[in-house]
């Protein structure tokens, strides 16, 4: 088990954690920017292109994008440790945040923290989709889309998230169906006339997904899903061999529950143009503090601001001095990991 202090911890690398990174280290803060278990973010695993980052021409990578992003961050100072994050004490300065990752255990401080943990997918909430996950249930069709080929799928949802993963999934499925609860999409309008566009694509409006179908012997597999009209409550039966759940996102904000200020959906709250939450010296930043515009742009600014916030912290309240340890034993309560990256 190894122990680090820092001036400033920032937690999650996506566009919010990585730009905090670039600010605080052109601030000689000499940040600690933790990844979690998605080194880079959302962007790296649910969009093979971005079109809207400023500064690039043509349509980058996600991936690539976030690379940049990271050397640029380390290139000005910043220290990027591969670790997850699983429980976080910040009653009192220096905050104390506990990594596991393997079998390395390591006890983070910091006179800072920023909060930049991004968003995990929403799930339907359906036994059946529990049942058939990983079995031809998916959130991630950029990850999970190529099992697909030549097949039929179903894409559930309405927002950019949904609109993204059948467009991405009509490259590679015979047939994309689209079943959405409401009666038009949410999605940015280039992205709807893209999709709508698709041959391959048909969309089911007014409908929900009641149930996933499957067979479970030899292997469990998916058949169709139950899809239910929301005006006259009549259902039938849609073949397919996979269901995509594209229906929004949730902040990953379980680590910091009782301790900062939430709103009832978990987003983390901050005053207006502002990244500070309910405990002095905590800044959050991105989709944790976003329920509205959550694009990679927004949460970058954020970041900035965060990083910018916390420098003027530590100027106006000195490091308090570390406190000993609690125990002999470890300080955090011995449970399983959880949260997201
Ligand atoms: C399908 C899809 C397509 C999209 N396309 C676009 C697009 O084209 N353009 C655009 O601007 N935006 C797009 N977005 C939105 C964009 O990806 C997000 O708004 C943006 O990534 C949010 O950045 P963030 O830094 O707040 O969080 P995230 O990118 O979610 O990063 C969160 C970080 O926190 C880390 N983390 C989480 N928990 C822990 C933990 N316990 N310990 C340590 N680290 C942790 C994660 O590993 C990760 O590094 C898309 C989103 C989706 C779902």
């Amino acid at each position: 088990m190894s122990a680090r202090h820092t001036r400033v911890l920032i937690l999650g690398a996506g566009p919010a954690g990585s730009t905090a990174a670039i600010y605080a280290a052109r601030a000689n803060l000499k940040p600690l920017l933790v990844t979690g278990r998605r080194a880079g973010g959302q962007l790296t695993t649910t969009t093979p292109y971005v079109e809207n980052f400023p500064g690039f021409a043509e349509p980058v990578e996600g991936p690539v994008l976030m690379e940049q992003m990271r050397r640029q961050a380390e290139n000005v100072g910043t220290k990027v440790m591969y670790d997850i994050i699983t429980f976080v004490d910040i009653s009192m300065r220096p905050f104390r945040l506990q990594g596991g990752f393997g079998n390395t255990y390591t006890t983070y401080t910091a006179d800072a923290l920023i909060v930049a943990t991004g968003s995990e997918a929403r799930w339907l909430g359906l036994p059946s989709e529990k049942t058939f996950k990983g079995f031809g249930v998916s959130a991630n069709a950029i990850f999970d889309g190529i099992f697909y080929r030549n097949k039929e799928v179903v894409v559930v949802g309405g927002g950019d998230s949904a609109v993204q993963a059948a467009l991405d999934l009509s490259h590679l499925a015979s047939k994309v169906t689209v079943v959405h609860r409401r009666d038009r999409f949410r999605a940015e309008s280039i992205l709807k006339d893209r999709l709508l566009s698709k041959p391959n694509v048909d969309v089911i409006w007014n409908h929900a997904i009641d149930e996933v179908i499957g067979e479970h012997e030899p292997n469990k597999w998916v058949t169709g899903v139950r899809i239910r009209d929301v005006n006259t409550g009549d259902v039938r039966e849609l073949p397919t061999h996979g269901l995509f759940v594209a229906i929004g996102h949730d902040p990953a904000t379980a680590l910091f529950r009782d301790q900062l200020d939430m709103d009832r959906a978990g987003y983390i709250k901050v005053g207006s143009w502002s990244t500070k939450t309910s405990v002095p010296g905590v800044l959050a930043a991105g989709d944790v503090i976003d329920p509205m515009f959550r694009q990679a742009i927004t949460a970058a600014a954020m970041g900035s601001i965060a990083a910018l916030q916390a420098e003027k912290f530590l100027i106006e309240h000195p490091p308090a001095p570390i406190a000993p340890a609690r125990s002999a034993g470890p300080w955090w309560p011995v449970r399983p990991l959880h949260g997201g990256g």
